[in-house]
């Protein structure tokens, strides 16, 4: 479709939902509900659809389909159904004695007509997740899925068109300057998930409209593995959470932090748990129906470039760093011997590259996290407590698992987002129905009670203290 066409069209269910969204603010739990049984339902009866356009995509194998894209979605939305009621109850609050007389409380109003901008690496995820979170808050949306998985894109479109009337949810496939003109127009709110650079051009474009926005974005997100630890255990751990989807995971351990004393060992047992899970048959990983691909050559000469950068200024390859272009292949990678100069130091990586880098005291990894960005996700292994809880205090992030990664992002009652440079606002269970909420104060006053008039003029009080 031209872009005109596509401006005008977009331009035209804009105006529909903003005529709905005031209808919306009256909708009900039930209504609300409704839409989201919907919604768990169509996802039930098009399991197979919706692994076979993901795994069109980037080969992302079904289980990993069915876990983190598919359950995530539809516990999310159960989750949103059995809170919903409360969710939306008004909450009374407390009155000081200066308004004594009153009553007061807060009322969650539906936002609005949102725009929701989701990114390729969980693309049914991303996109679904927002939304239930805006359905659940009456609001109504539309999505721009991300143009590098036209699969999942069209599926969601499709998805959407059977369940929802384009003035309740609409969504338009398309790259930037679809996005783009999406920004032109002045929705209630903005739900992106992408990266921190884009992220700043959506915050300019919301602040000529002055729409607020939830920034989910991304960064370096690192591990730290103290000496005091099951390395073996902790290797299983982080070797899932970076290359599992091929280490295209905002929350994926970027980079390692090791204790200098036990690194190699750490290093060993990251291979043993890289065979383990991708090469048990020894028949070569690329052979694994386990691994997914690398999303498109673009991304994959990126990659093939960080890691070439990194070789020429001296880091060393532990295991790995094969690629097949033919296939969008990326061997799982891990490379120490890191310095500063090197890409790999300092771009987010988003792929299945992962520096080792020692250091002597736990005080030394902390400055090193304190010297850059704050991170959507930091990981802490140790049984010390004084370790974590040193971690924990002394530096910044988003979010923070001890002894485990990744799993947070399940956890519905914990809020998932970042922190500056890693994302503003949060997301998820009742932190995602907040994001799409005005929290509207409702102040009643008595009748009859006139206290607040003793500070009309003239003022008596003049020259008191008061
Ligand atoms: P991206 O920022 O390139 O694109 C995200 C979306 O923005 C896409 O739909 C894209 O079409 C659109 N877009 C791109 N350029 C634009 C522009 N100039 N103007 C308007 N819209 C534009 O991100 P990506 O490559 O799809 O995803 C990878 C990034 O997302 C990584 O940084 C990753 O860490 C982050 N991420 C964050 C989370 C999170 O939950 N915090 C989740 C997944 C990914």
């Amino acid at each position: 479709m031209p872009n005109l066409e596509i401006n005008q069209l977009i331009d035209h269910t804009f105006s529909l939902q903003k005529s709905k969204s005031i209808s919306l603010r009256e909708s009900s739990s039930q209504h609300r509900i409704k839409q989201l049984e919907n919604l768990s339902g169509w996802i039930k009866n098009h399991h197979e659809d919706i692994r076979k356009a993901i795994h069109a995509d980037f080969k992302k194998p079904y289980p990993e389909i069915d876990i983190t894209e598919i359950f995530v979605v539809t516990s999310e939305i159960k989750n949103a159904i059995k809170n919903l009621q409360d969710w939306m109850k008004p909450k009374k609050v407390s009155t000081p004695l200066t308004l004594l007389g009153t009553s007061s409380y807060i009322q969650y109003e539906p936002k609005g007509t949102s725009l929701i901008i989701a990114p390729w690496n969980y693309p049914f995820n991303l996109a679904i997740g927002p939304l239930i979170s805006a359905l659940a808050a009456g609001c109504n949306a539309i999505i721009k899925p991300s143009e590098m998985t036209p699969h999942a894109s069209a599926l969601i479109r499709r998805m959407i068109e059977e369940l929802f009337e384009p003035d309740t949810v609409a969504v338009f496939e398309g790259d930037l300057e679809v996005s783009q003109h999406l920004l032109s127009k002045p929705f209630d709110h903005i739900f992106f998930t992408g990266s921190p650079s884009v992220g700043k051009i959506i915050m300019k474009a919301a602040a000529e409209n002055l729409t607020s926005v939830t920034l989910e974005l991304g960064g370096k997100s690192p591990a730290i593995i103290d000496k005091d630890i099951d390395l073996q255990d902790a290797a299983a751990k982080v070797a899932w959470g970076k290359f599992v989807n091929c280490g295209q995971t905002c929350i994926a351990p970027d980079y390692i932090l090791v204790h200098s004393d036990v690194q190699s060992e750490f290093v060993n047992a990251l291979r043993n748990e890289l065979h383990k899970m991708y090469d048990p048959h020894k028949k070569g990983i690329e052979n694994s129906s386990d691994y997914a691909r690398i999303v498109n050559d673009k991304h994959l000469n990126r990659l093939s470039y960080l890691l070439s950068d990194a070789i020429s200024k001296g880091a060393k390859i532990d295991f790995g760093g094969r690629i097949l272009p033919k296939d969008n292949y990326f061997e799982p990678t891990l490379l120490t011997a890191i310095t500063e100069n090197m890409d790999v130091s300092q771009e987010e990586i988003f792929g299945p590259i992962l520096p080792i880098i020692a250091y002597n005291k736990t005080d030394d990894a902390i400055s090193y996290l304190n010297s850059r960005p704050k991170p959507l996700a930091l990981y802490a292994f140790s049984n010390n407590q004084e370790v974590i809880d040193s971690i924990l205090l002394q530096t910044s992030s988003g979010g923070v698992v001890a002894n485990d990664c990744v799993i947070h992002f399940l956890h519905h009652d914990l809020p998932f987002g970042g922190v500056n440079n890693s994302g503003i606002g949060k997301a998820h269970g009742h932190h995602g129905f907040l994001a799409f909420s005005n929290e509207k104060a409702i102040l009643k006053q008595r009748k009859g009670l006139t206290s607040s008039k003793s500070l009309y003029p003239p003022y008596g009080f003049a020259g008191k203290k008061i």
